[in-house]
């Protein structure tokens, strides 16, 4: 039998295998249907009803999503309850059946007409965006005008099968999915970041995006394989097929569980050497996924992709409102925000930043800050205001030189300044680090050390500054070593000084994902890991193997070897010989 392989974007992984579902969307009537005056009573009933089954509908899901994914993807169900009580609302669509003589359907439908076209008047980007929110509710509410037992059948129809939509509205995906009975999910539009994406990961839901016309291709009941890891669907596949990606499957979902056992360990090593795996993160969603797999806090924030999400320049309120639900969802676990690290590569047009002749070695990150003060000011205003629960911290990225601690420290004083004087509430002791990802900065960490709470070394960037060696250039990524012995010894000198100090200190490149890399590190004295969450895992596993004792001597002795490939095969036969657990992990995917 013919079968069709399509590509798209894998964006939650895993594998689903089953039928096909295709949504359906609710199409507002243009037909005006009279009824006879004695009617009315009988059609404003039917509304009621509706309404009334609409709210229970949505409790019912703001509570599923509350308890499986937490409440900030439940807050949009509370604006939604808000929505469908409005008064001005529900009287004008009453008013229409009473006035009109109308079924509710086209009254319904002329309420939604008439709000698409206000939203779509307003300035304000934001509030212009909650038409869809209005049209969700309004859409449940003409639909629950069908009679309930047809409800219930449809509601069947959708049992365990894979969601094919043409697009899915962040309310829509999570009525959808929030039910626990979607195998998987295929979608046209969408790209990695969608919130849509970041919910099917938080509810662990394989999902490919960006396949442009699946929802044309496929019909109901159609039998589709969906690989969310690789970001390829296959419609009606020969049984040779489907029994590879069955056991594809299974192998995946026992990995899963391993991962997920792991996450409930303590974080110690065998001789009782607590540490920490804290998470890298770049949107406050990723912040339940990353706890559940094993983070015991946000050790990296990337606050630029604040703006490389938008096409405005974002407001304080934006970054405010982003801060507090971090805040809030780690409390009492720390949240160290990064401030943005822009400029460089990371340029947007709205920020008109001149091209560079060498972008990495230009207005990058904090050099971008401190040029661009009252853009600065922003990001430092809303931390404050978000730093009530007093777990935020602060991290400065790119830092080269002392006097730039400085400036940073009048800045931040000068914002706390106008937010005593406005009576606004924050963390009067809102700690500051710096990263450690320049080699001026490093050979200077104890004079830094000095005058932050703490540090936390960029491998990714202090690999590249310190071995000439661009990061992302394929040609020279064969000079690339983290375990370069220059490399180790100066990581090695930052975090020694910086215990010396008496400081905190974490590793926040991808060094601290990497088992062998761990490791060493723990043997240098390294007590803080952040990292991508799905890495967290098997550095957990990695570090829960070995004695601290054994690392602290084998890297000891390591330091005396000369190129990276005798560090790494004297490592690995070390500790290999000792606790060959440590690397029997592999990674997520
Ligand atoms: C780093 O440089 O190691 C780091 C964590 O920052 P980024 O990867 O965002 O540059
Ligand atoms: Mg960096």
């Amino acid at each position: 039998m013919e079968y069709i392989r399509l590509r798209g974007i894998g964006v939650s992984p895993g594998i689903a295998i089953g039928e096909v579902h295709l949504t359906e969307k609710v199409v507002f009537t243009s037909r005006k249907e009279d009824i006879a005056p004695s009617q009315v009573e009988n059609e404003l009933n039917r509304l009621c009803r509706a309404i009334d089954r609409t709210k229970k509908e949505l409790v019912r899901i703001k509570d599923q999503i509350k308890q499986r994914v937490g409440e900030e993807h439940a807050f949009i169900f509370e604006a939604h309850i808000m929505i469908l009580e409005d008064k001005s609302l529900r009287n004008e669509i009453k008013a229409s059946i009473k006035q009109e003589k109308c079924r509710a359907e086209w009254a319904i439908s002329r309420a939604h007409d008439k709000y698409q076209k206000i939203f779509e008047s307003i300035d304000d980007e934001y509030f212009r965006q909650r038409k869809s929110d209005v049209s969700d509710v309004l859409s449940k509410v003409y639909r629950n005008l069908a009679a309930a037992k047809k409800k219930k059948k449809k509601e069947d129809e959708e049992k365990d099968k894979i969601l094919v939509a043409h697009d899915l509205l962040p309310s829509e995906a999570a009525t959808k999915l929030g039910k626990g009975n979607v195998l998987g999910l295929a979608i046209d539009m969408g790209g990695q970041t969608s919130h849509t994406a970041i919910l099917a990961r938080s509810l662990n839901i394989p999902t490919v995006v960006g396949l442009r016309n699946i929802s044309q291709r496929v019909k109901e009941g159609d039998y589709l394989i969906l690989d969310g890891t690789d970001g390829e669907i296959i419609i009606n596949p020969p049984m040779a097929i489907k029994k590879e990606f069955l056991s594809k499957k299974k192998k995946y979902d026992d990995y899963r569980k391993e991962l997920q056992k792991t996450a409930k360990l303590r974080s110690t090593t065998l001789d009782e050497v607590n540490f920490m795996p804290l998470a890298n993160i770049e949107l406050p969603e990723e912040v339940n996924m990353a706890f559940s797999l094993g983070a015991e806090g946000i050790g990296l924030f990337r606050s630029e992709f604040i703006y490389l999400q938008s096409q405005s320049l974002p407001t304080e309120e934006d970054h405010f409102s982003i801060y507090s639900q971090l805040a809030r969802e780690a409390h009492p676990a720390p949240v160290y925000i990064r401030t943005v690290d822009l400029g460089g590569e990371k340029n947007l047009p709205q920020l008109k930043i001149e091209k560079e002749p060498n972008p990495a070695l230009g207005l990058r990150a904090i050099r971008f800050s401190l040029r661009d003060k009252d853009l600065f000011k922003i990001q430092i205003r809303a931390i404050l205001r978000a730093s009530s629960l007093k777990n935020l911290r602060v991290l400065i990225p790119m830092v080269t030189e002392f006097e730039e601690i400085g400036e940073i420290k009048m800045l931040f004083e000068e914002v706390k300044d106008e937010l005593r004087s406005s009576k606004v509430k924050f963390d009067e002791h809102l700690p500051l680090g710096v990263m450690i990802e320049v080699p001026a900065a490093a050979a200077l960490t104890d004079v830094l050390v000095e005058e932050v709470d703490y540090l936390s070394i960029g491998t990714n960037d202090l690999i590249q500054y310190y071995l000439a060696v661009d990061r992302s250039n394929e040609f020279v990524s064969y000079l690339y070593k983290p375990l370069h012995p220059s490399i180790l010894r100066l990581i090695k000198f930052i975090i020694e000084t910086a215990r010396r100090k008496g400081k905190e200190i974490t590793v926040c490149g991808e060094m601290a994902a990497d088992p062998l890399s761990a490791i060493i590190l723990l043997g240098f004295g390294l007590r803080k890991f952040s990292m991508n969450p799905i890495f967290i895992p098997r550095i957990k596993n990695a570090l829960r193997s070995v004695e601290y004792k054994t690392a602290k001597n084998v890297v000891q002795r390591a330091m005396s070897l000369k190129s990276a490939q005798e560090i790494e095969e004297y490592i690995i036969e070390k500790i290999l010989v000792r606790h060959p657990e440590a690397f029997l992990m592999g990674q997520i995917t």
